[in-house]
């Protein structure tokens, strides 16, 4: 594994720094790291505006000239609003590396609308991962959606699906990871870290993958930095 794709800081909802987050990563041997905080329409995350994110990113940019060892991709893990649109404007994510979408408020849509509302986020060419793609939240009850929708619906338009290691997320689970692998849907691995200790979960995610019997080709963070970037770039230009 070459790097986590989702981590949040103290920007949004996280309890450490960037730089905290990247010195960490550094320590346990990634060769890069995307930054994903949350973004505005998640206001009990504390999630980012436009003009916050922009300014996030410049921070990036100067820490990443103090960190050549590591390459921090600047992302988000934005809103996916009601209507399936993003709480972020395309003038905007057009200047991310990593674009991440996910549901965090009124997941308690009618199946039917549920689904087209994730499919229309999916469809945008500037998302690259829709993150816990089943709302899977252990212990209470997980987004009603069709799944199998979804999934040829990734398959079909390049977009990646997470496996958000979260203890009480683990989503997606072992048996959807491998219909992915099976339907040649790229899997990215994310921490979903909110501070330095929750790094460790990542090993929970690479635990579904492993049983789930995932090839190292459908792991995006099995790539490395240059293949990623490759796949990041072709994603976007369709
Ligand atoms: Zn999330
Ligand atoms: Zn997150």
């Amino acid at each position: 594994m070459q790097g986590d794709l989702h981590l949040h800081t103290d920007w949004s909802d996280g309890l450490d720094s960037v730089e905290d987050m990247v010195a960490e990563a550094i320590r346990r041997g990634c060769s890069y790291v995307a930054v994903s905080d949350h973004t505005a329409y998640h206001v009990a995350a504390n999630g980012l505006s436009a003009e916050q994110l922009l300014a996030q990113w410049e921070a990036i940019d100067r820490l990443q000239r103090r960190y050549p060892s590591i390459v921090i991709l600047k992302g988000a893990e934005v809103d996916i609003l009601p209507d399936g649109t993003l709480d972020i404007s395309d003038d905007i994510l057009q200047r991310a590396d990593i674009v991440m979408a996910s549901v965090h408020r009124h997941s308690d849509m009618e199946p039917r609308a549920l689904t087209r509302r994730l499919i229309r986020a999916m469809e945008n060419p500037l998302v690259n991962v829709l993150a816990h793609p089943t709302g899977r939240s252990i212990g209470q009850s997980d987004y009603r959606v069709d799944v199998e929708e979804l999934l040829c619906t990734a398959a079909r338009l390049g977009v990646a699906l997470e496996i958000n290691c979260a203890p009480n997320r683990l989503d997606l689970d072992e048996r959807l990871a491998r219909r992915c692998d099976d339907l040649g849907i790229a899997l990215a691995i994310g921490s979903d870290a909110h501070s330095v200790g929750e790094m460790d979960q990542f090993s929970l995610g690479v635990g579904v993958a492993r049983r789930a019997r995932c090839t190292s080709h459908s792991i995006l963070n099995a790539r490395s930095s240059q293949e990623l970037r490759a796949w990041l770039d072709s994603h976007r230009n369709g």
